[in-house]
């Protein structure tokens, strides 16, 4: 079976616009976990869709992420435990992969940002996006050259300075948050992965509304060829990059 060229289809109940593996549906529990999973779930309106994104072998077990990746070894193992009753073995876990990288930096810094991130609950206002963004800026600034973009801290903090700016159509400053997130999203969520091919797109989105059509391209090819394993060609999602793709190369070849 050859990556991307399969997925399974389940009509959902419950409405979920976004991946997010804390909400898998019980069904797809029947699936076993694998930190390093050779399959995904994304959503397509009413519709769970489970995509292959590795070539996998006849007789090989299909596995899924129940959790999301930004966090150490210790932190997955603890979250399985307590919601699902049981150890991981994986070969991420067994090795412990990444945990240094994702904990860089110094200690009592990361830290501080560690608690702010947990802190920081889905704004309902304009006033309030902005003291989030404020708390990032000030934190940011604070701790320049002292932690690393690779530190899963830090970058949970970049993704919220940048929904900040998203929100409150600071366009130029979303996009030198969202440029700073592409390198550790390519470190941990290497081959294909839903949250990296979305990242790229918003991030294509912004290059294109800021007339960086070479840089929106090249972004937005790159999303493509991650989407089109995670998501497929006939997703409303792929649907829509495609259109601002070919806007930008239409855009390119007047140029
Ligand atoms: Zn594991």
């Amino acid at each position: 079976m050859i990556k991307g060229e399969w997925q399974w289809r389940l009509r959902c109940k419950v409405l979920s616009l976004s991946f997010s593996p804390s909400n898998t549906p019980h069904s797809m529990s029947l699936l076993n976990h694998s930190c390093d999973p050779n399959c995904v779930i994304v959503f397509e309106g009413y519709q769970l869709l489970l995509r292959s994104v590795r070539d996998i072998q006849i007789g090989e077990e299909l596995t899924i992420s129940y959790i999301e990746s930004l966090m150490t070894t210790s932190e997955r193992q603890k979250q399985l435990m307590r919601q699902y009753c049981f150890e991981c073995d994986c070969l991420l876990c067994q090795n412990q992969e990444k945990d240094a990288e994702k904990l860089d930096g110094e200690e009592h810094v990361w830290k501080e940002v560690k608690d702010v991130v947990n802190e920081v609950r889905y704004p309902k206002s304009k006033e309030e996006w902005e003291q989030v963004l404020a708390r990032c800026q000030n934190l940011l600034s604070s701790n320049r050259g002292r932690l690393p973009d690779t530190n899963i801290y830090q970058l949970k903090m970049l993704d919220c300075a940048m929904d900040a700016c998203i929100n409150l159509e600071c366009w130029e400053e979303a996009l030198y948050y969202g440029s700073r997130t592409l390198g550790p999203y390519r470190l941990y969520y290497p081959g294909f992965h839903p949250l990296r091919a979305v990242q790229l797109m918003r991030v294509g989105k912004l290059q294109y509304s800021q007339d960086m059509f070479p840089q929106a391209l090249e972004t937005l090819k790159q999303a493509y060829n991650i989407m089109k394993v995670t998501h497929g060609t006939d997703h409303s999602l792929m649907q829509a990059l495609l259109e601002i793709k070919e806007q930008c190369e239409a855009i390119m070849r007047m140029q």
